[in-house]
């Protein structure tokens, strides 16, 4: 048996921790972050090069079963990896954390609703929290916006009126709540990522009262197979 684990999140390091060195894996991240958080045993970096380049991979190395344990908004490579693993007759799961209750927060579709609606309510000081590629859609918003991302957005993406902070999480409530009252934030835009690490932002915001808009997340490839924690991805592997 060979695995390979589709990363880039933490669910994938901690499967990575449970199953190396028994297991023969590989982990995969797509090289977008200059020093990623590395998962122990082997590791390779890069993109495959759509589902044909994924399937060729899949046969040249030998995989006999795939783990998408990539973040719920990476719906390409998810994409990608389901149609490929059937095109080799590969199994396949997808390690899915479960997303976060919606509460009193507003949910949108996309990131273009999610402007749209930071605009057409009139939010003036926004904290936007939905990564490097989700800053374009407000490039053209007169409202000042706080930009909290891993790596830095292309600077023909950002609205006119910003300021980024370049962190990567865990965050934890107290600082978060520091945040949005030092900034005096009057709208939170956040993907619905679920799971631990960002949830606290969403805590701190419905303290202070500020309206939260939650991008939901994209559906899953029709007929996948789907678990919602690292254990249970555990076992199925384990049961292969
Ligand atoms: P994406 O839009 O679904 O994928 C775009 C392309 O990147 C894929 O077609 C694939 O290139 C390559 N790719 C993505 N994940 C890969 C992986 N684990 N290994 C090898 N190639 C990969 O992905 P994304 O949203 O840009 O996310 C990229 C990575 O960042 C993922 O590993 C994801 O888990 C992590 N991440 C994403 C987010 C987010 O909000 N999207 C947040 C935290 C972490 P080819 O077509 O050439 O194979």
């Amino acid at each position: 048996m060979r695995v390979l684990l589709l990363g880039g999140t933490a669910e994938a390091r901690a499967l990575a921790k449970r199953l190396h060195p028994d297991v023969d894996l590989i982990s995969s991240l797509a090289g977008r972050v200059p020093d990623p958080a590395l998962p122990e045993g082997p590791v390779r970096i890069g993109g495959f090069g759509g589902v044909d380049g994924l399937r060729k991979y899949l046969q040249d190395n030998v995989i006999t079963a795939v783990v998408d344990a990539t973040h719920p908004f990476a719906a390409t490579i998810t994409a990608n990896a389901a149609q490929a693993c059937v095109q080799a007759g590969v199994p396949h799961l997808v390690l899915a954390r479960p997303p976060w209750l919606h509460g009193s927060a507003l949910v949108v579709g996309n990131d273009r609703e999610a402007a749209r609606t930071v605009k057409d309510l009139g939010y003036q000081r926004v904290f936007l929290t939905t990564g490097r590629s989700g800053t374009a859609v407000f490039k053209d918003a007169t409202a000042w916006f706080l930009i909290r991302a891993v790596t830095p957005p292309d600077a023909d993406s950002l609205p006119k009126n910003h300021e980024i902070l370049l962190s990567r999480g865990p965050y934890d409530y107290g600082s978060e709540l520091a945040l949005l009252r030092e900034y005096r934030i009057d709208a939170l835009v956040t993907k619905n990522s679920g799971g631990a690490m960002t949830r606290a932002k969403i805590d701190a915001a419905e303290h202070l009262e500020v309206p939260v808009i939650m991008v939901d997340r994209p559906a899953l490839p029709e007929g996948v197979q789907t678990v919602g924690t690292v254990a249970d991805a555990e076992t199925w592997v384990r049961s292969l």
